[in-house]
């Protein structure tokens, strides 16, 4: 089995790669629980003094790290270059602040000494997406390291290359032998690898599917996990919104990526009052992107990143079609064979169709009339997914409402939704379980560790309840 880089705006190969036998397997996943113990009694400054170096060498390299995102994946070359400088921004907080978010927390009681420790749990196995190769893989890098973690990382089948690149990356940041590493393996190996002893953990970011199957077998084997999954979010639209910038975010929010971001939004639930003017404007500003190749600086909407994602997302579209949903634009590849799909707009979407039901990873925007809030929230929270809501409305009890009232992991009021070090990010529902980033992200691979010192003959607890 080999791996292959392939541009998907030309169909080209660009290198090809072979996977690791079961021995390189077995080698590296005993050099990853070589390193475990080495690593965690490395102070924690060290530990954050990697990562900041990780940092560092993102962000200077940064245009080349972007155009190998770029020709492997297909993101439009800016997108692709702030991807690259975000990864460093995340190992500058995590440099920073990580050491604070896992150091001891004294607890005043009846002991000499008590305790809270954030203990890292040793071998963190990371399966992780193509549609941010470097962003998805630093947001667990960056937090598991410093915390004291190794990593072994599983990435997508199609960006062996961004893969490959991170494990090069971390050594020349001073990573010592073993403490990341990349297995070319398919997604076959990935229960083997999770029924290791030598693994502690794992995190998928991914499918729906993907992620069934890793929560199944880290249940099997009673290991952590933590799922970012898919997203169906809603873009909400009333009628006191600054109009003219809800519509212009939308559009970004939506083709962000190609469309292919699990918090891009998904589906425009508008106020009845504002419905015409807003899908006009969004019609208008979906057809007028730059589509291009995405090595083009000018380009905003390149191909997805593979044909096989076109076929599905053109099937999906033409399905809630036949179902009755109404094409306003788009709908279908430039070639029956490529990766090349068109900004597309519904309407008129009726709840059994795909559009209603699946998340659409690529630039199909649905738009959804509401009567009213109550209406919009109905909407809105009538799927299976729940990761990302942006609200629009300059009235303050109506952000209050959608705040409390959107079961979703992160709302944004007046704003796309984005990711940031600072705050956590996951998801509730199929969206997946656990968070990543700020404080929470980094705990959920320590083992919080209870320590309770008693001196002399003091008065002990009872020891009558659990
Ligand atoms: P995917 O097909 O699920 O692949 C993700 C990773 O999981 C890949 O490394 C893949 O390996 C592996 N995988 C697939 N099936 C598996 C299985 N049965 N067992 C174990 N591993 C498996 O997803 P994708 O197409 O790359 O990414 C798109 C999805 O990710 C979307 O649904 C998107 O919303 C979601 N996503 C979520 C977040 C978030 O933070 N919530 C962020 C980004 C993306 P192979 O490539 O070898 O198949």
């Amino acid at each position: 089995m080999t791996f292959k880089s392939v541009n998907p705006a030309t169909g080209e190969t660009l290198a090809e790669f072979p996977a690791l036998t079961p021995a390189d397997i077995e080698r590296r996943l005993a050099l990853a629980a070589n390193a475990a113990p080495r690593w965690r009694r490395t102070p924690v400054i060290e530990r954050a003094a990697v990562v900041r170096r990780l940092g560092v060498l993102l962000e200077s390299d940064k245009a080349r790290l972007g155009r190998m995102m770029t020709l492997e994946m297909g993101k439009p070359i800016g997108a692709a270059i702030e991807e690259a400088a975000k990864c460093a921004t995340a190992c500058a907080h995590y440099a920073e602040h990580g050491p604070g978010y896992v150091a001891d927390q004294m607890v005043d009681d009846e002991a000499h000494r008590s305790w809270v420790a954030y203990d890292p749990l040793g071998v963190v196995l990371a399966v992780m997406p193509w549609n941010f190769p470097f962003w998805q893989a630093i947001r667990f890098i960056a937090p598991a390291l410093v915390a004291g973690n190794v990593g072994l990382l599983k990435h997508a089948s199609n960006v062996p290359q961004c893969a490959l690149e991170l494990e090069g990356l971390l050594r020349r940041a001073g990573a010592p032998e073993g403490v990341f590493q990349t297995l070319l393996v398919g997604s076959d190996a990935v229960e083997g690898l999770i029924a290791d002893a030598r693994v502690a953990a794992v995190t998928l970011t991914g499918s729906e599917g993907a992620g069934r199957s890793v929560a199944a077998a880290a249940g099997r084997h009673l290991k952590p996990s933590v799922l970012e999954l898919g997203g169906s979010d809603a873009f909400i639209v009333m009628p006191s919104a600054e109009l003219e910038r809800a519509i212009v975010t939308a559009v970004k929010a939506r083709t962000i990526n190609n469309g292919q971001s699990c918090i891009a939004a998904k589906r425009f639930i508008v106020h009845r009052d504002v419905y015409d003017r807003f899908l006009a404007g969004f019609t208008g500003g979906m057809q007028g992107l730059r589509v291009g190749h995405p090595i083009d600086p000018g380009t905003q909407l390149g191909p997805l990143a593979t044909p096989k994602l076109a076929e599905e997302l053109e099937e999906q579209v033409a399905r809630s079609v036949a179902l009755g949903a109404r094409l306003v634009c788009g709908g279908k590849r430039r070639a029956p064979d490529g990766a090349w799909f068109p900004a597309t707009v519904l309407t008129n979407i009726p709840p059994n169709a795909p559009a209603y039901v699946d998340e659409l990873f690529g630039p199909v925007g649905c738009v959804f009339s509401a009567r009213d809030l109550d209406d919009a929230v109905r909407i809105a929270n009538d799927t299976r997914f729940g990761l990302g809501a942006s609200v629009w409305t300059a009235n303050g009890a109506e952000q209050e409402r959608f705040a409390r009232e959107l079961d979703a992991g992160t709302v944004f009021v007046n704003d796309m939704v984005v990711s940031d070090p600072r705050f956590p990010f996951g998801g509730v529902k199929s969206s997946g379980y656990g968070r990543e980033l700020s404080n929470l992200g980094m705990r959920e691979f320590t083992n919080i560790k209870t320590v309770r010192v008693r001196m002399g003959a003091g008065a002990s607890h009872s020891g009558n309840t659990e």
